[in-house]
């Protein structure tokens, strides 16, 4: 049976009491919110963190709003609760869709929108216990030197797996980072970074406190598909979010495809201008598909085969799409 290694837990109801915590116990700390990754992670002894500071009790973090021209979601609303939520439903099904299409159950009670948003990345050989790791020699992404994924490579490539990161990415989304100096907001474009190890720019002393979605407008349409091997709990091995503003003659004002789970960053197809004006046909998500399997390749970091991988991308392109224009 694997164990938790003994730490401190605290519950401040506060924020600011949250953020002293994290100054307080610097590198000895982590925030929990679900804990449906951590925890695990902590029993992989992937962390052993002397301090856990726990956000439940935070009632600022919770809840899902209109502001403005927004849709703010707390950071620490359950993926049920967002999946189950009608505004989302209304406004962003991919959103919905994506939060539904997580893990099992249980673990949408328990995990949170900004757990997910901070997921770790998983590799095949590092989401393993410590005695595995250990016989293997460990890897650089933790205790050891070497990347297993790309020999000779100085730079983790573990997947990005979270669901919700790439629709949120296509609906132009931002978080809000809180910090003992004060709250920042940042795209979530800017948010990801191409870095296996940490692929966030979350410093040690933040908490992520809100999501803001832009509300569309008329004319927006969005879709999500996600490959795995158990549709009933697996992570995915592929995820494609889309989304495209119509207008009123149908014709495309612009159109984004966000590919995940295959590197350490969530991949925003590039140069899809050239598709404005266009109908959103079946030629069209050809062409968009064929865009996204170019620029996309997967790596051995998932145990689930990698040319089949890459050649589902075109496919999932044209269900998202097909989906979104239901
Ligand atoms: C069997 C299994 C299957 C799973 N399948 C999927 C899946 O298909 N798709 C998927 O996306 N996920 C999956 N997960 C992972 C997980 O359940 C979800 O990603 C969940 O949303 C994580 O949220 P949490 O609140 O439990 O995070 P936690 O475990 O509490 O935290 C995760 C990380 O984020 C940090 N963190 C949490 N909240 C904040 C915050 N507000 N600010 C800053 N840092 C924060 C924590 O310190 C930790 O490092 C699966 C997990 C398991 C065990
Ligand atoms: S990609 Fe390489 S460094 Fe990163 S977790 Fe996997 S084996 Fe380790």
């Amino acid at each position: 049976m694997l164990t938790l290694p003994p730490f401190e837990y605290h519950a401040p109801m506060e924020l600011a009491d949250a953020l002293a915590l994290l100054q307080k116990h610097a590198g000895k700390v982590k925030l929990i919110a679900g804990g449906t990754d951590l925890v695990p992670n902590m029993k992989h002894r992937l962390f052993m963190p002397e301090h856990v500071v726990g956000l439940k009790q935070i009632s600022e973090l919770n809840g899902v709003r209109g502001e403005g021209g927004f849709l703010v979601i707390g950071a620490m609303t359950s993926i049920a609760d967002l999946a189950r939520n009608p505004r989302v439903a209304l406004l962003f099904p991919s959103l919905a869709r994506a939060a539904t299409a997580i893990a099992g159950p249980q673990l949408r009670e328990m995990g949170t929108l900004g757990g997910n948003l901070c997921l770790d990345t998983r590799c095949v050989y590092y989401n393993q216990t410590h005695f595995w790791r250990k016989a293997l020699g460990y890897c650089l992404k933790k205790d050891g030197t070497v990347c297993h994924v790309v020999k000779g490579g100085q730079k983790c490539v573990a997947a990005a797996s979270n669901d919700t990161a790439p629709v949120l990415l296509t609906l132009g989304a931002s978080v809000e980072l809180a910090s003992p100096n004060g709250r920042r907001a940042i795209p979530l474009e800017e948010f990801y970074v191409a870095d296996g190890v940490a692929n966030t720019v979350i410093e040690p002393n933040e908490i992520l406190t809100k999501v803001r979605v832009p509300i569309p407008r008329a004319g927006l349409v969005t879709g999500y598909q996600k490959l795995r091997i158990r549709a009933a709990i697996d992570y995915p091995s592929l995820c494609v979010a889309v989304a495209a503003q119509q207008q009123a003659d149908g014709k495309l004002e612009w159109v984004r495809m966000v590919i995940s789970a295959l590197g350490s960053k969530p991949h925003t197809v590039k140069r899809l201008e050239g598709f404005q004006g266009r109908a959103l046909d079946a030629a069209t998500i050809a062409e968009l598909g064929q865009a996204a399997h170019r620029q996309c390749h997967p790596l051995t970091n998932i145990n689930v085969e990698t040319g089949w991988r890459r050649e589902m991308i075109p496919v999932f392109v044209r269900r998202a799409f097909a989906e979104a224009m239901k």
